[in-house]
């Protein structure tokens, strides 16, 4: 059977993850959330004193690069992909807005990008996969068969974030995660190594008035035209 590469790229919040994760499972292809790869370094780095405010501790990240171990495993009772670092499920803690204020400076410094897109590829090696993040289909996958780029506006994005961590339980404000999505999206758009941008050969989604189950149909309907 033939197998493609299939990168989602976006905005934070943009709803990619949900719609990666769901076409994956549809179509029985592995499901990387690259993003959690950059929070899982930022969660180490916060638990190891290596962030001080916004300042981080380069030098020292750079000699435990090759140690930090980050995994996926499938939780069987939801079927969905469980983050680990070094051993640890450290699924919902990445998710904590300690964690989304700092990985956006985390995720700038080019050895870090540079270990996580090594570990990317070797993940996609095999083909049959749907990768989304940031700099997918520019720079990890730039010949993935099919490239999307997902957004919508500050707004609708920060209220989905807002849904999602009150319904986890955390006390969470809604301007206080419009701020970080606008500072995300500036951070992440101005980098100097793989910012955020649409491939020249991605097909667009604007999602802000789109349900889920339009999104799914939307994207099934993509997939389909390469007859897997
Ligand atoms: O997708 P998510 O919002 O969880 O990603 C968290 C952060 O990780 C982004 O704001 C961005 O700074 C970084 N990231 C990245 N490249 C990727 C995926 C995520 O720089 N491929």
């Amino acid at each position: 059977m033939k197998k493609i590469t299939i990168a989602i790229d976006g905005f934070s919040s943009s709803g990619k993850s949900t719609m990666a994760k769901d076409l994956a499972k549809e179509i029985g292809y592995i499901y990387i959330d690259s993003g959690a790869m950059y929070r899982a370094v930022t969660l180490y780095c916060l638990q190891n004193k290596l962030i001080e405010g916004n300042k981080i501790n380069e030098e020292e990240l750079k000699k435990r690069i090759a140690d930090i171990q980050i995994n996926f495993k499938l939780d069987p009772s939801t079927m969905r992909p469980v983050t680990y670092l070094n051993g640890e499920n450290v699924e919902n803690e990445i998710r904590r807005m300690e964690v989304s204020s700092k990985v956006s400076f985390v995720s700038a410094i080019p050895f870090v990008r540079q270990a996580m897109v090594a570990q990317q590829q070797a993940m996609g090696k095999e083909k049959g996969i749907v990768m989304d993040g940031r700099d997918i289909g520019t720079v990890v996958f730039p010949d993935a068969e099919l490239k999307i780029f997902v957004t919508a506006s500050p707004e609708t994005r920060a209220q989905r974030r807002y849904e999602e961590l009150k319904a986890k339980g955390e006390e969470v404000d809604y301007e206080e995660i419009l701020k970080n999505v606008k500072e995300r999206d500036y951070i992440d758009q101005n980098r100097d190594v793989a910012p955020l941008r649409q491939a020249d050969d991605a097909i667009l989604l604007d999602n802000g008035t789109m349900s889920l189950e339009e999104q799914k149909q939307w994207l099934l309907e993509k997939v389909m035209s390469f007859e897997l």
